[in-house]
């Protein structure tokens, strides 16, 4: 393995990536330093009850990187890798993804280092709203907004929710549900969440369909992921004529070059728990996903998928970040070299804290709409965010990673002037 991907923390790749756009576009030293850094860590260990009598004590992170722009805000992860060198990268992508699409936010995560798998509904809620009871006053509406990343979902929300509204004072309670998004529509969440940052990987690949003057009809599309993101990427994508021809998640990959009945494949998933063992396609060895046949790869798993050596193999036309720093630095080289356009995660993924803006929108204002309304304003906010990084990569000669940056530090360093730094 080279330097760049076996040496570098997650952290300190992040701050290399804003660093290049920052060089580019003059960027102050003092606002350099201070976004390198996150604002706040929070680090919980708490006791949950398990229901075999024991007790387990669980390490929970809420990283809070920047709130210059607005709340902090960003997803939690429960996954056995979380630690605090990924939780500080990922809270730092979203202050810069928040600053990208122009929404007033900030950038945090959160996460406990668990396996979420094993734990039953009635352990995972205990563990759940034990967090959100040790987090405290640390998250709020108008503070710090958690949503759903891995391993989490509209449920963990809810119990999030709830928890936090039942610790607060009764007369403050009717005003709190937005201290997360990504709830079930049920108890305060936005119709078109769920699937949010999937549509918005397919506006991404739309605009750039449209760039390229590419069509979307018969489209041959690699998918690494088949949860929230990756499972309706692929059915949207797949209603629009393009072709999922394989698929991976942690289980197993699978490859179909006729395409994937995505449809079937998500309903086996949601009962059978992964990919694994669907017969409507062949089972192949994990790499043969990045050597199919395809014209855009869209990773949506977890970061550092896209190696040097994964980067060789692939032989698609673009790749599409839907999960956080899939690629990592000596990848991005290599997919350069060999002109492989990427369509960065600030940008690919947004869709998702696009439409958390709208939720909490929703929350503050009492009024709930429409799927129209949700879809036709995210497609707004994506175009417009996708049309300046195509501008700016045009005027700085750059990457599009570099542009998407170049966009959200312009945002960010112009904050900071006018407001100057306290006291
Ligand atoms: P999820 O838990 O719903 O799904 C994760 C998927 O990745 C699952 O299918 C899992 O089996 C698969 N996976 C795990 N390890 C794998 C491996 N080694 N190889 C192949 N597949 C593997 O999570 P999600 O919400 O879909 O998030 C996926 C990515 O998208 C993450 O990087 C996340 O940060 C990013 N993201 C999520 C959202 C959101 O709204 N949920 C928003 C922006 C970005």
């Amino acid at each position: 393995m080279s330097t760049l991907e076996s040496q570098r923390s997650l952290q300190e790749a992040a701050v290399a990536q804003f660093q290049r756009a920052a060089d580019l576009i003059g960027v102050p030293d003092p606002l350099r330093e201070i976004l390198s850094k996150p604002k706040n860590e929070i680090i919980v260990n708490f006791p949950v009850k398990l229901d075999d009598g024991t007790t387990k004590v669980f390490t929970g992170y809420r990283i809070q990187h920047n709130n210059i722009r607005g709340a902090f805000k960003g997803g939690i992860r429960f996954h056995p890798s979380v630690d605090l060198d990924e939780v500080r990268a990922l809270a730092a992508w979203m202050t810069f993804k928040s600053a990208l699409v122009d929404v007033p936010f900030g950038g945090a995560k959160g996460g406990i280092t668990m396996n979420p798998k094993v734990y039953s509904p009635e352990e995972s809620e205990r563990i759940v709203r034990r967090f959100t009871h040790a987090l405290g006053s640390n998250i709020g509406p108008s503070h710090d907004i958690p949503a759903p990343d891995v391993g989490t979902n509209s449920q963990t929300m809810d119990w999030m929710m709830d928890t936090f509204a039942n610790t607060s004072s009764p007369s403050t309670r009717q005003t709190l549900k937005g201290v997360v998004t990504g709830k079930s529509v049920s108890v305060g969440g936005s119709v078109g969440r769920e699937e949010a940052t999937g549509r918005g990987v397919l506006y991404s690949l739309r605009h750039w369909c449209g760039e390229n003057d590419v069509s979307l009809e018969g489209l041959k599309i690699s998918v690494q992921g088949f949860g929230n993101v990756g499972g309706h990427f692929s059915r949207l994508a797949a209603k629009e004529g393009c072709l999922i021809v394989a698929v991976a998640d942690h289980a197993a990959t699978l490859h179909n070059g006729n395409g994937i009945d995505v449809e079937a494949l998500y309903q086996w998933v949601k009962e059978n728990g992964s990919v694994a063992d669907f017969e409507g396609a062949d089972k192949v060895d994990t790499e043969d996903l990045f050597s199919a046949d395809a014209d855009i790869f869209v990773p949506a798993a977890l970061e550092n998928q896209i190696t040097s050596a994964r980067a060789e193999e692939l032989s698609v036309r673009a790749v599409f970040e839907a999960a956080n720093g899939p690629t990592t630095p000596a990848a991005e080289l290599v997919l350069a070299d060999r002109n492989i356009d990427v369509i960065p995660d600030i940008l690919a993924n947004s869709g998702g804290v696009v439409v958390s803006y709208f939720e909490w929108l929703q929350n503050k204002s009492g009024w709930a709409w429409s799927a129209e309304d949700v879809d036709s304003r995210l497609r707004k906010v994506l175009w417009a965010a996708h049309d300046q990084v195509v501008e700016r990569k045009a005027d700085l000669g750059c990457s599009r990673r570099e542009a998407a940056y170049a966009v959200a530090l312009s945002r960010l360093t112009e904050v900071y002037r006018r407001r100057g730094v306290f006291p």
